[in-house]
């Protein structure tokens, strides 16, 4: 049978249409595709609560594919070793609490298993705004990346979430913007963005989880957006708190969302 260009024109269409409007409402909005993302996601479909990611860049991985300064192996402590397993990623022991995985396999493992549990992902999306209303973030303005990055003047569309999750890693970029539109009334010792701290890996993996929380009403943080929101260390190319704060992160958005249901 021969090819038509337009049936696979609107396959295409079609497709993503209906994703899309699938999606418009969902359980909980993930910003930002980087290893805290992709878990978050992850935990959160396969407890079968429905959940959209948004990332800005055509790839999803955020800064797992590059390792440290760009060797692209990755270390990870003990403590989150039951999420490689639990994601099928092979490592490999380097001496006693530190072992290795290929930053690749990693990327792509959690990408197939957060997809195949349920997880809806679009790619070169980017978040710009928050709806809110007015004490409580109540879901995501989005537009196509490429216009934000050639500044067309288009306006975006909206979806709407019982709760977002801010996994946008240095950026804090939704924090940014309850920081910026509500001054003073972030979840943090000072009330706004407090900044990440010099490098202190032993310190920032503790804080990391400890930052992973609900930091404005309807908003959560986790990864390095914990950190840099609360004010904890980097920990450098170590990748175990990020996997351990998308799975916190998931497990307190599946307690609230079964107490409202
Ligand atoms: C300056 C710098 C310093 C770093 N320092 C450390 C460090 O100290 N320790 C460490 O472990 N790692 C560090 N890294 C590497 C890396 O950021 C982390 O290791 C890890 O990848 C963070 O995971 P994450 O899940 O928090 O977010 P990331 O992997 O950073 O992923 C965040 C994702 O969010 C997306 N995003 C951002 N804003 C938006 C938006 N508005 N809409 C949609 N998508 C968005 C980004 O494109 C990205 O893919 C650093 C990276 C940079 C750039």
């Amino acid at each position: 049978m021969a090819l038509d260009e337009i049936i696979i024109s609107r396959a295409i269409i079609e497709r993503y249409h209906e994703k899309l409007t699938e999606n418009l409402e969902t359980d909980v909005a993930i910003v930002g595709a980087g290893p805290s993302g992709l878990v978050a996601g992850y935990y959160l479909a396969e407890a079968g609560k429905k959940a959209a990611l948004f990332e800005r860049k055509l790839s999803i991985g955020g800064g797992m594919w590059g390792g440290g300064m760009l060797f692209n192996e990755i270390v990870v402590q003990s403590a989150a070793l039951p999420i490689l397993e639990e994601f099928g990623i092979r490592y490999r022991k380097y001496q006693d609490d530190y072992y290795t995985a290929d930053g690749i396999e990693a990327v792509a493992s959690l990408t197939s298993c957060a997809l195949k549990a349920g997880l809806t992902i679009f790619n070169c999306v980017t978040v710009e705004d928050l709806m809110m209303r007015p004490d409580r973030v109540e879901g995501l303005v989005i537009n196509w990346s490429p216009v934000e990055m050639t500044g067309l003047h288009v306006d975006p569309l909206t979806v709407c979430a019982g709760f977002v999750v801010d996994a946008t890693g240095h950026d804090t970029d939704i924090v940014k913007v309850v920081d910026e539109k509500m001054p003073g009334r972030l979840n943090t010792s000072t009330g706004g963005i407090v900044g990440q701290k010099a490098m202190w890996a032993d310190r920032a993996e503790t804080d990391t989880m400890q930052n992973t929380k609900e930091v404005f009403p309807g908003l959560y943080v986790a990864g390095m957006a914990a950190n840099a929101t609360a004010g904890g260390p980097r920990m450098g190319p170590i990748f175990g708190g990020m996997l351990l704060s998308g799975q916190k992160v998931a497990q307190s958005l599946i307690r609230r969302l079964d107490q409202t249901s």
